[in-house]
Formats: structure tokens, sequence, C-alpha cells
């Protein structure tokens, strides 16, 4: 009979596993007796002092190694499949779905989507709860995995199954509830929807949500994203400014009731909000310690001050260099902003921020992470770049050097026939891509 197991891809070098000379091919078939389903149960048993670990070698020996560690120290294994497991991926139809508004021809992973409790545990992904059963969410609460982050967008259980697209989208919304019984920390998030889940509807989630203080920790608030591919799609109208305004005093309302009542402002707008309404970003202070910077929550703060900060600690000198930056539409004031402090400190330097308008997905996305190679080439072909061309790394995919329409830097670099610098979106490399 095949035994089932999980299959080691590498050993980390120097680390338990490779003292037990387990190699690549091996198969791991138990700890301490208990099949292991994925990478939660893997996580949970590895944890142990004391383990026996049943090894399928490749030759078709099984070992049986006992091992006597510290706790939580890991044995340096890693395995053929991230999670151990298929990847799970939604059930949802959701209104306000990304990936639905792209055009055809992109790379197959692009169109994967995912929602597997196990990635928010691993890498901070939203998930919906709409396809983790009772038993994944018992896991959860015995392994005491934290935090988890969930993709709400409204606490109005019709609603939730009116934009999930999802029958069972609203009495997913219990987990939280089971979750918060049980004092699993969470983070939540809603893309808010004109029209949908805002006004009155985000009053409620809002008002929910904060609810499940403190083990729900945080709510942020981020506008939909609307590219030009929606023709079948259900239509949804873009925020325009007296709506990001609107909804601005709507959050720094609650932000007010809920800081006096428990002493954190729990739920936050994105920076896009801010900048649809032309208002001034927040200071570090009020966005207490930067719990949703992945949603955009924060970014523009955090790089301000990280570049001024830095700044203060250097010199200054008489280096001279023209070069170029190209970011999208909602950064590049900031950009600019920085890029002019960097040049008071450097006067001899001449850094030109080029705005790059998304025609491939549409003029309405303005973050730099969606922007792809075909527009940058188009809109800088034949420009003065100076020296070098500085990018920022949310344009390239797990760092890797591939864009989002599989373009590559070096294809960049050839078209444009200029070198490229990628600056890391912390203040220091910031400063550093220019002036190193
Ligand atoms: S959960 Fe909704 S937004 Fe996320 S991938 Fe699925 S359909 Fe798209």
């Amino acid at each position: 009979m095949l035994k089932k197991g999980h299959v080691v891809k590498s050993v980390l070098e120097g680390s338990i596993a490779e003292q037990l000379e387990i190699e690549p091919g091996d198969t791991l078939l138990r700890i301490n007796g208990n099949e292991i389903k994925d990478v939660f149960d893997y996580h949970y048993y590895v944890n142990d002092e004391f383990l026996t670990l049943l090894i399928l070698k490749s030759n078709g020996e099984e070992w049986e190694l006992e091992i006597e560690k510290e706790y939580e120290e890991d044995l340096g294994i890693e395995f053929d499949q991230g999670l151990m497991d298929q990847y799970r991926s939604c059930r949802n139809k959701c209104i306000f779905c990304f990936i639905d508004q792209m055009p055809k021809g992109m790379r197959d992973t692009l169109y994967f989507k995912d929602d597997d409790s196990r990635l928010s545990f691993l890498q901070g992904n939203y998930i919906t709860l709409t396809n983790m059963s009772e038993e994944d969410i018992d896991r959860i609460i015995l392994y005491k995995l934290a935090p988890i982050n969930i993709s709400v967008h409204t606490t109005n259980k019709a609603l939730r199954c009116k934009m999930l697209n999802n029958r069972f989208a609203g009495e997913a919304l219990d987990k939280i509830k089971k979750l918060y019984e049980n004092g699993i920390e969470m983070n939540s998030q809603i893309v808010l929807c004109k029209g949908y889940n805002d006004g009155e509807e985000l009053d409620r989630s809002i008002r929910d949500l904060s609810g499940y203080l403190p083990y729900m920790r945080s709510l942020s608030v981020v506008p939909i994203g609307l590219t030009k591919y929606r023709d079948d799609l259900t239509q949804v109208e873009k925020f325009t400014k007296e709506d990001a305004i609107q909804v601005l005093e709507q959050i720094h309302g609650w932000q007010d009731k809920l800081k006096e009542a428990y002493g954190t402002r729990f739920v936050f707008a994105s920076d896009e909000w801010y900048i649809t309404a032309g208002l001034p970003i927040p200071s570090e202070e009020y966005y207490e310690g930067y719990g949703q910077i992945e949603n955009g929550v924060g970014m523009v703060r955090s790089l301000l001050d990280e570049v001024h900060e830095y700044l203060g600690e250097l010199e200054g000198n008489t280096l001279t260099r023209k070069l170029s930056m190209a970011t999208g539409k909602l950064a590049a004031p900031f950009i600019s902003e920085l890029a002019n402090e960097v040049m008071k400190k450097y006067p001899n330097v001449q850094a030109k921020v080029y705005t790059i308008e998304n025609e491939y997905f549409g003029k309405d996305i303005t973050v730099a992470g969606l922007l792809t190679g075909q527009d940058i080439i188009k809109q800088l072909k034949g420009k003065d770049l100076g020296e070098f061309l500085v990018l920022p790394s949310v344009l390239l995919k797990n760092d890797e050097d591939i864009l989002l329409d599989d373009l590559t830097i070096s294809d960049l670099e050839r078209e444009l026939e200029i070198n490229i610098r990628i600056n890391k979106e912390d203040g220091r490399s910031f400063v550093n891509t220019i002036i190193d």
C-alpha cells in the first residue's frame, strides 16, 4: 500500500534534520505517531521537546528517529508543497474581485484565487472563512494559531452573501464569534463598494467588529479597485473626492469613540482615501504601530518619516548625478516630495519623477504595484532618464525579476537603454538607491 506523507524538498545546513541525515527525497510519515495532515499539524507537533519521527528513506527503508531539542526549535526541513497539502481556492465570486477584472492572457498563476486559512497564518493573507470547516476552526483554536486575517467586507449576512456571491458567506461570519470566544487574535478588512457596504452598512460593520475587541485587533477599510475590464461584471461606481471625504469623516468619528472607550482607534482608512480626498496623511502615532500596513494603511506616512529620519543622519555632499524615478499616480506626489528632500541635501543630484498611467488595467488603477512593464516602456521611451531609472520593488512579484505582464527588469533595461535600480520601499533604500 502506498504510504502517505510529505516529501522533503531540502534540509537546512547545520539543522537537526541534517544531523539526523534526513535528505531531500525522503518522506516524513509521522511525528510522535501522528499523521501530518498539513502545515498546521506539522507546526503544532514539531514544537515538542521530544519527538519521534517516522521517515521513509528514498531506498525504501523506514527510519524511526528520536529527537530531544528545545521547545519550538525547528527541524530545518522544507517540504515539496509549502502548505503540505493542496492550496484551497475560494468559493466566492465577489463583486469587487480583482482577478475577475484582469484581462485574458496573463500568466496562469495570477488567476489563482486562493482563500486558504493556512496562508493567513503563514503569510498574512486575508481569508473569507467561506471554505473552512468546523474542524479547521477547531484546529486553529486547539493549536492557538494567530492572528487570522479575515476579509469581512460586511457584517450584514444577507449583504455578504450578495457581495461574495456565495449563499454560505453570511453564516461563515459565525466563525468569527467562535474564534473570539476562544481568544484567537484576528485582524479584519473591508473592501468598500459604493452603494453596497458603505454608509450605514459600514457603521454596522464597524460596530459589530469592534464588539470583538480585544481579540479582533484592527479593521482596515480600502476602496474597491476598478479596472477597465468590468463589462460583464456587476457595475460598481468609483468613489469621488467628496465620497472619500465622507468615508474619512465616518471613520474618524468611530476612531474618536473607540479610542476613548478601548484605547485604540481600531478602524483605519487606507492611504488611498486621504489621497483621493486631498487630505493630509496622518502622523505616525495615529497608526498605532502600523498593524495594517500591508493593506496600504500608513505606508505613505511610514515612508515619509523614514526618509526624513535617514536624511537627518546624513551629511550631504557634492555628489553629481542625474537620474529618474517612476511610480504610479497615487504615490507620485509623495515620491516627488521625497526626491526634492534628497536633492536639498545633495544639491548636485537631479532626480526626475515620472508618473506612469495604468493603461493596461485602466486609469482608475493608480497604485504602483499594479503597473506593467509595457506601460513603463511606452511612457518612458525616448525620455531623458539620466544615468539610471529607479523603480519600486512592489512592481515585482516575490522580489523576482518579473513584472505582472511577464516582462523582466532586463527587458525594460534593454528597451529603455538604461540601468534600472530597485527601491525596496523603505526610507533607507529610497535614499540609497539615489545616492549610492
Ligand atoms: S475571495 Fe473574492 S476577492 Fe478573493 S479571490 Fe475569491 S472571489 Fe476574488
